[in-house]
Order: structure tokens, then sequence, then C-alpha cells
């Protein structure tokens, strides 16, 4: 074992993970931290105590990211970053986002209880809402120090009372400035996989190679309401029977025998809703995503065709609403990510990434990459959100081995 790994410890990892979802807690085991709220604030403070606890200096960016820093022997070396996030959905559990954090705070103790040296300092990063549950859109920490959002923008952005992110900032404990953006050297994110595949193949640690695109589209279909009754079927304009007859198109049109493709309508609004009445107006939406940039565009340029081929008299509107390319983790980082596995007697895999995650805006500023440990049945987003002790401590013993090889 390289010598920042002998020193992660599992229980005390555990530990922190079960003090962290008391904050939140909901009775049914899951967990409710939403970004800026009251049980945020107070997920922050319990981080500051811990770090100041062992030394490290913390401090925030105008958007709330959270620093925590451990100094390196080279003065004006830039720092190696890891990190992820401790808001969650309204009904999550305790490990999306908390573990990244909880991984690169333990890497940073184990460093600490090594005594190990680095040249480059290691700054461990909990970024200000990643969920986008109260605040859309998510991952909006990032995209600020990204400058992929700007953060006058994020500041404006309101919940549905109407409160601003700037105002629900200024409830969060005040720390030391940090400015967005400031340069890294690389960042490593460890993340629960949120999917099922590192179960079901046996693996512990997964060396993430993306995240896959997404589009995401809204369709509008226009009918007549008419007189459930009365009206004949054939001179009927009924919107939720063409808005059927093209999502089962849209399946058709998605099918994949290799079953990478994420095909999503998850919402369908009806009206009038009413029982005697063809509907005269639908709306749905669609969801999909692929990590193979040419797949997503030739697929998601088909949608807008299939919805008219199944019209069925009426009128359709197809609204592309977020359209994100896959992105590519850096080949160095994930040959890292691997090694340090092998290093330590890890069974591993490459995999890319279903969800969207902080990391995705770290890919235009520095070489990023990402550590997935299993999640029992991949289940995630979820009261039920559940991991092994000992998973969670082998991805925190390749994350350390990782930033101490990176910051050397
Ligand atoms: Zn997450």
């Amino acid at each position: 074992m390289t010598s920042a790994a002998k020193h992660v410890d599992e229980a005390r990892l555990w530990g922190r993970h079960m003090d962290m979802a008391a904050i939140g807690a909901r009775t049914d085991g899951g967990v409710n931290r939403q970004a800026l709220s009251a049980e945020d604030a107070r997920a922050r403070a319990l981080l500051v105590e811990w770090a100041r606890s062992l030394g490290f200096d913390v401090a925030s960016d105008p958007i709330g990211n959270l620093f925590v820093r451990r100094e390196g022997t080279e003065r004006g070396a830039t720092p190696v970053l890891t990190g992820s996030h401790l808001d969650s959905q309204p009904t999550g559990g305790k490990f999306d986002g908390a573990y990244g954090v909880l991984a690169g705070f333990e890497a940073l103790e184990a460093l600490q209880l090594g005594g190990i040296v680095t040249r480059r300092p290691i700054e461990l990063v909990a970024w200000c809402n990643e969920e986008g549950s109260r605040f859309a859109p998510g991952a909006m920490g990032s995209a600020a120090f990204a400058h992929a959002l700007p953060l006058e923008t994020a500041l404006a952005i309101k919940d549905r009372e109407d409160k601003t992110v700037g105002a629900a900032l200024a409830e969060m404990p005040t720390l030391p400035p940090r400015p967005l953006g400031f340069p890294v050297h690389a960042y490593v994110e460890a993340h629960i996989e949120q999917g099922p595949v590192l179960e079901r193949e046996a693996k512990t640690i997964g060396a993430v190679t993306g995240i896959q695109g997404s589009q995401w589209f809204t369709v509008e279909v226009r009918g007549a309401e008419a007189h459930a009754g009365t009206a004949p079927l054939r001179t009927r304009q009924d919107a939720l029977k063409a808005a059927v007859a093209m999502i089962a198109a849209l399946e058709t049109w998605m099918a994949d025998e290799t079953d990478r493709v994420r095909f999503t309508v998850g919402r369908l609004d009806v009206s009038p809703n009413s029982p005697n009445t063809v509907p005269g107006r639908v709306v749905f939406t669609i969801d999909f995503r692929h990590p193979d940039g040419a797949v997503l565009v030739r697929l998601g340029d088909g949608i807008e065709r299939i919805c008219h081929e199944n019209a069925r008299g009426c009128a359709v509107t197809v609204t592309k609403n977020f359209d994100a390319p896959p992105c590519a983790f850096d080949p160095r980082i994930i040959d890292t990510i691997e090694q340090s596995a092998a290093i330590l007697g890890l069974s591993r895999m490459r995999l890319p990434s279903g969800a969207f995650h902080d990391a995705k805006h770290m890919v235009d500023l520095c070489p990023t990459g990402m550590i997935f440990v299993p999640c029992e049945k991949g289940i995630s987003h979820n009261p039920v959100e559940n991991a092994k002790p000992s998973d969670l401590a082998a991805g925190a013993r390749v994350l350390a081995t990782v930033l101490e090889e990176l910051a050397r």
C-alpha cells in the first residue's frame, strides 16, 4: 500500500458519513439537505470544524464553494483539487455527493497522519448546489467556478419562495474569501456510481472515462377539444393519441442492442385532462443520453421528424431545451486511477458516467477524472441509497494514492 492509503480508516470514514447524514436526516433513512438551506449551513459548519481541528485552512468563493487546503512545500504551486457536493435531493440518500467530500477529507487526513509531504497543495472542495432541486440549474457552483455560468446570473436565481441564491448564501458560515476559477493542476472526484454496472461486474473501482452527452426536449402537441360522446373518431384531432404514437415511434427509433441509449419521457401534461373530452393539448418531455457524441447527434436529429410523422392531424412543436455533448476525462488521470487501484490490489474497470457531476465543468480548466465505487443495486436519488463501508474506504485509498501522485 502507498503511504497515504495506509492511513485511510474505514470506520472513521463511515462514521463521518453517518455524522453528515444526521444533518437533514429523513425518517425513512434518507437525507434532505438542499443547497443553501439551514441543513446545508450545518453540514458546512461540520466540515469546517473537522478541517480546522486538523489545522487545515478553509475558505469560500463568491458562489459558496467551500475549500479545505493542505499546504504543499512549493510556494505558488497550483493545487490538486478533489471533492464533490454536500447538498442532496429532497428525497436523497447518504452518499450521493457526500462521499466525494468525505473521501477527499479522509485522503487529506491520511496524508496528515502519514506525515506525507507533497510539493503541491491539495485542496478539497464542497461544490455549492450540485443537485439543482431548490435552485436550478444544478452543478451551479462548479459552473460558476469554471466561468460557464456568470456569477451575477447565478446569484439572482430564485427558489420557489422567491429567495435568491445571493440571499441564501448570506446565511452560510462566513469564511475567508477565495476567487472563482483559480488555477488548478488537476481535479479528481470520487462518487458512488449511481448505476448498477460495478456491482453487476463485481468490481470495486470504476475509472470513469467521461460523462455521457444529453439532449432534452419539450414536445407540444396541439389538437382540438371535442365531446367524447359525439365527435366521430375520424374527425378528431386527439393530442394524447398523437403523443402516444410519437412516444411509441421514438421508443423504436431509440432501440439499441448495446443498451447504451437512455431515453425517458418523464412528464406528460394532458389538457383539459377530463375523462369526457378529447384531449386538445399535450406537452411531454424527452431526456435522452448517450456516451458517443456522433450517436447522440444522429438520434437527437431524428426526434422532430418522428414527432411530425406521427402527429395524426395535430400541430407539433419540438423545442430542444438542453444539448450537452459528451465529455471525455484526461487519459493520464484515468491511467493513474487504474494504476493506483492495481497497486492496492483492487478490482477495477473503465466506464462512462451516466449522471452529471461537477467534474464536467472542471474538464475545461484542468486534467480531470472521476473514481466510482459501487452502490447497492445502483439505486441513487432515493432514501434507500446504500454503499458498503469497505467499498467507500477502497475508493478513498485510491483517491489518496492518486492525489499523492498528482501532488508529488
Ligand atoms: Zn452527486
